[in-house]
């Protein structure tokens, strides 16, 4: 049984939350591990801009300093988007980071975009997983000596929620390692949208795409692997994968993409359960968070961490004025699992099962209240 720490939000003058959140940690037993010299990559999602559901720079700052006292050389990161938003390559990735606060001002710590300029710079961690044969996880966290990761936990539209697998697996995998987790199928090319730019023949690493005589990509299914790398760099939307896979699936890749993060590194893991939106902070909006604000919760496991954090979320009431209640009217729907209510399709326990198996952490834990 794992330990998961645990603190609310009441505060007093002289216990703010940022006290409350420095306390929790060390509590939990964040000291205890060797930062001397450590590169420290400070997994967190900046927030896509327009996003507002993020977790406060400030928050982010207080860790560092504690950080860099205990001896680390902490950096906030995260990995470039497969979509084409505003943290889709280093450039505007960083500056969306400026945006929301985490800049060496407001996180009073420097950020690294860990799959680089494009999303081309990652490393292939063996791993020979049930699903992901070796994940693609951006350089910077795949070199890092001591992963922690801060989660905010809130719904999401495909894992069913989000938390420290789902930050720490999707948010370190890069460009093509996010598609590899988001569908199990080949690419195919859209001819009607292909300029013939050749972007995916120089980038596949398996030369199975070609531009055949009338300047349309080719794809050699002989030689396609499916890593996704094809479509992840085309700017024309004509490299597309077919059809995805089941939520189910796509938890069990984010729990081995995990265990490809963590390695046998040191780790810490910290959530939020603020603002719980129904859906990602990779949206450009945040919808009305469907329960209150709980609290704080830390430990080294992130799979008990995870668990506890959902236990709580369904244990709450929900909120009124927001998705939930739409179809939820009057109802408190305390003991109800409100992340399924919101997406049917979506199945998160699987994710937190295939992590227990593969040895990522337990599902077992006890809660102490800090
Ligand atoms: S990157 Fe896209 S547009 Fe360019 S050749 Fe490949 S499929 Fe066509
Ligand atoms: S999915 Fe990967 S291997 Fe297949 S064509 Fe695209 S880049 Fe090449």
């Amino acid at each position: 049984m794992s330990k998961v720490y645990f603190t609310n939000l009441r505060t007093t003058p002289s216990s703010n939350l940022l006290t409350k959140m420095e306390r929790l940690v060390k509590r939990a037993g964040i000291e205890s591990i060797d930062f001397k010299g450590q590169f420290t990559a400070v997994k967190i999602h900046f927030g896509e801009p327009g996003n507002l559901a993020f977790i406060r720079p400030n928050y982010a700052a207080r860790l560092a300093n504690l950080l860099r006292s205990l001896g680390g050389k902490p950096f906030l990161t995260d990995s470039n988007t497969l979509y084409s938003g505003g943290r889709s390559n280093a450039v505007d990735h960083l500056r969306a980071a400026m945006e929301n606060g985490f800049n060496p001002i407001s996180a009073q710590c420097d950020v690294i975009i860990a799959d680089g300029l494009k999303g081309t710079d990652f490393r292939e961690v063996p791993l020979d997983g049930e699903y992901c044969k070796a994940p693609k996880i951006g350089t910077a966290i795949a070199d890092a000596d001591i992963v922690i990761s801060m989660n905010h936990f809130k719904g999401h539209e495909q894992a069913g929620f989000g938390g420290a697998l789902k930050n720490l697996g999707m948010g370190s995998a890069s460009r093509g390692g996010k598609m590899e987790l988001h569908s199990s199928s080949q690419p195919v090319i859209d001819r009607e949208e292909c300029t013939g730019c050749r972007i995916c023949e120089k980038y596949c690493a398996h030369k199975a795409v070609s531009i055949g005589a009338d300047k349309i990509a080719e794809i050699d299914y002989d030689k396609c692997v499916g890593c996704g790398q094809c479509v992840a760099l085309c700017q024309y939307s004509a490299a597309v994968m077919g059809e995805g896979d089941t939520s189910e699936v796509l938890n069990c890749k984010i729990a081995e993409y995990t265990k490809a993060v963590l390695g046998d590194k040191p780790n810490f893991h910290i959530n939020f359960i603020m603002n719980v939106s129904p859906e990602c902070d990779c949206w450009n909006h945040n919808d009305a968070a469907i329960i209150p604000d709980l609290g704080i919760l830390a430990s080294f496991d992130p799979v008990a961490l995870d668990q506890a954090c959902a236990d709580m979320v369904t244990k709450a009431p929900a909120l009124s004025g927001n998705r939930l209640a739409e179809h939820h009217p009057h109802e408190h729907l305390e003991g109800e699992d409100k992340f399924h209510l919101i997406h049917p399709d979506t199945n998160w326990q699987s994710g937190l099962e295939h992590a227990e198996k593969i040895g990522i952490g337990t599902r077992a834990y006890e809660l102490i209240t800090v």
